[in-house]
């Protein structure tokens, strides 16, 4: 029994003693009773606890001496209570097992009974509420400097409106001023939209959060600094509520964006003029791009003019020779024979010279020239099988593997002798490209829309430039091997039939030449053997043509044809016979165009006009004339193919 020896009162009864030391157990404090000679009578466990005495040690022991482990000096406390005086509320740091304790002390003076005078000590370990008061306070004092340091200004104010607190950046930004409430505030800012409304007060940020709003991210214009500058800022404002919901003030938080977004309009700014500047400089380099590949062109155009004259000189020389020879040996009939033979040749030289830049520089599409359904996966097997010879047999270079593919039925309608030229054109360019061997792949594709033929190898490629000049007449890389009409020509036959060419090079992988033409051609292949020639109809011919072997020509041509022909040379007697009541005598007219007095075409209008039942053709050198004229029903170049002729007189009936 922890106090049964103590003798606080001796003769207390047992039961009295008992409900004592029940008592002192009870308080929530460390408890010891000492009697009028200052002994000690009575303690608790936590008394015991916080000194480490136990009981036999406490038993009887002298106040001065009962706190052992208390680290402060506590005479004087003790004194002042045993004279009389309590003492309250004192702290006393003790070294306890377990660490430094904080212990809230009272001394309260006692009577024992006796006429002695006892003391009572109390003691409440206030370790932890002091520790949390500490944190607290650091804390706030934390959280005080935050809000100091805060590039943002904050501003807390009562429901009233009335500033509490503002922090050092608030405080700064209004200066001298020092708003002490919202209204003063906005007296001050006079804050309106970016958009230039002015706000009621009512209508402040913090006035909303008083109304109970959250107001995020607003973004205003105010007066600020002795100049009354304009500043853009940014408002949040919360509102602050006390523990029964209601709103008992608002925090706001204002950031200054002015540079942010005067920034962002320069960046603007700069970006328009970025933009503007590029689409100059793009505007500038079209520009030169055009002149670029004009001056091609005109290049082109020399060089075409260049090669035409060197080949016409050419076939000039020998006959300028011949001519001077055959006028000196005029008397001798097996020279005159020799040299109007080489001038035959020289001349026929000269105008396959003639042909073949005709054909490169007429790219309108087909003029009432004979047309047939072409197959062109047919023609391709027929020109394999022409030039297979060519790579099977080189003498030097690699082999040459062979690959097709080919649908059927791929019908193109126009000239066949002209597109088996192109595609001879393909494979020889082709074959020269793979000197060390290599693939060709010939393919023809056919959709709704399109029927093409492409021409790939495996060989040197061409490189962006040889690329782009490719189609220019007379240009070559192959020195004097090449003609550099190759492409040229097909380029000018797909043109001629309403289809195009592409180029689809990689230099070191090879090369493909597509030709694609328009399909929508129902009729049936005519490539094979043709029907038997009909007999011709007789005609009545009125032939107009100032040239006069052209006109011999054409006249003992027809005649031997059976049909009765008239000639005239100018357009004003072709008008006269017209004109006349015999004019409805002709069937057919055939006019040059480029004639002394007028231009077959006018013949043509007239002729139209007045006799509409007539049979029209035109016989042209080199006037281009992209479109069909509707007046006249055929249309022959010159030089005039005599099978050509009689054909088209006699017309489809
Ligand atoms: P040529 O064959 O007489 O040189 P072309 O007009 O046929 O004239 O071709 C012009 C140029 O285009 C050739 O000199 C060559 O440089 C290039 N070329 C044409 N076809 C091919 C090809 N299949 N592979 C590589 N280069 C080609
Ligand atoms: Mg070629």
């Amino acid at each position: 029994m922890l106090s049964s020896a103590l003798d606080l009162a001796p003769g207390m009864p047992m039961a009295e003693r008992q409900r004592l030391d029940a008592l002192l157990e009870a308080v929530p404090l460390a408890v010891a009773l000492f009697d009028g000679m200052l002994s000690l009578v009575a303690t608790n466990a936590r008394y015991r606890d916080l000194t480490g005495l136990d009981v036999a040690q406490a038993s009887g022991r002298p106040i001065y001496d009962a706190f052992p482990n208390a680290l402060a000096d506590l005479t004087e406390q003790i004194d002042i209570a045993a004279g009389g005086a309590p003492v309250v509320s004192v702290r006393v740091p003790f070294q306890h097992r377990g660490g430094r304790r904080l212990v809230e002390a009272t001394f309260a003076p006692l009577a024992d009974g006796r006429g002695g005078r006892g003391v009572l000590f109390a003691g409440s370990d206030v370790t932890e509420r002091e520790g949390l008061r500490e944190d607290l306070g650091r804390s706030v004092a934390q959280l005080e400097s935050i809000f100091d340091v805060l590039p943002d200004s904050v501003r807390v104010v009562d429901a009233d409106g009335k500033t509490v607190r503002t922090n050092s950046q608030a405080q700064e930004e209004h200066g001298e001023s020092n708003p002490q409430s919202l209204r003063e505030l906005w007296q001050l800012d006079r804050p309106r939209t970016l958009t230039g409304t002015t706000l009621f007060v009512h209508e402040h940020p913090t006035a909303r959060a008083l109304r109970g709003e959250r107001v995020r991210g607003e973004t205003l214009e105010v007066r600020r600094g002795p100049e009354s500058d304009v500043a853009v800022i940014e408002v949040n404002s919360n509102p602050l509520y006390d523990p029964h919901k209601r709103v008992r003030g608002a925090v706001t938080v204002e950031r200054d964006v002015t540079e942010r977004t005067r920034l962002q309009q320069r960046v603007q700014t700069e970006a328009e003029r970025l933009e503007r500047m590029v689409q100059e400089r793009t505007r500038e380099l079209l520009t030169l791009q055009e002149a670029a590949s004009r001056d091609r062109r005109l290049a082109a155009v020399g060089q075409l003019a260049a090669g035409v004259m060197h080949d016409v000189n050419n076939a000039l020389n020998p006959i300028m020779a011949a001519a001077y020879l055959l006028e000196m040996n005029a008397e001798n009939p097996t020279a005159v024979r020799d040299y109007a033979a080489r001038i035959a040749r020289a001349a026929e030289t000269g105008a396959a010279t003639a042909a073949r830049v005709g054909r490169f520089i007429r790219q309108e599409p087909l003029l009432g020239a004979r047309e047939d359904a072409v197959d062109l996966s047919v023609m391709v097997e027929e020109v394999v099988a022409m030039t297979r010879p060519l790579w099977q047999e080189r003498a030097k270079g690699g082999v040459v593997q062979l690959d097709e593919s080919l649908v059927d039925g791929a019908l193109v309608k126009g000239i066949a002798g002209e597109l088996r030229e192109a595609l001879l054109n393909l494979v020889q360019n082709a074959l020269d490209a793979m000197p060390g061997g290599g693939t060709l792949r010939i393919r023809t594709t056919k959709d709704a829309k399109e029927i093409s033929v492409a021409v790939t190898d495996t060989g040197t490629g061409m490189s962006a430039e040889v690329r782009e000049r490719a189609f220019e007449p007379f240009f070559t890389t192959k020195g004097v091997n090449g003609t550099g009409l190759g492409l040229a020509e097909v380029y000018g036959i797909a043109r001629r039939h309403r289809g195009r060419a592409e180029i689809e090079s990689e230099i070191g992988k090879g090369t493909t030449v597509r030709l694609v033409f328009p399909a929508g051609t129902n009729t049936t292949a005519t490539d094979a053997p043709k029907a038997p020639k009909r007999a011709r109809p007789a005609r009545r011919i009125l032939l107009v043509e100032d040239h006069t072997d052209s006109r011999e020509f054409m006249q003992a041509l027809l005649e031997t044809d059976g049909h009765q022909v008239e000639s005239v040379k100018t357009v004003e007697e072709a008008r006269a016979r017209l004109d006349r009541e015999a004019g409805a005598y002709y069937e057919v007219l055939v006019t040059d165009i480029g004639l002394p007095d007028g231009s077959g075409w006018d013949l043509v209008a007239f002729a139209r006009e007045r006799r509409p039942a007539l049979r029209i053709g035109v016989v042209t050198g080199w006037e281009p004339r992209n479109e069909r004229d509707p007046a006249c029903d055929f249309t022959l170049r010159k030089p005039v193919g005599a099978e050509d002729l009689l054909e088209q007189i006699a017309g489809d009936g």
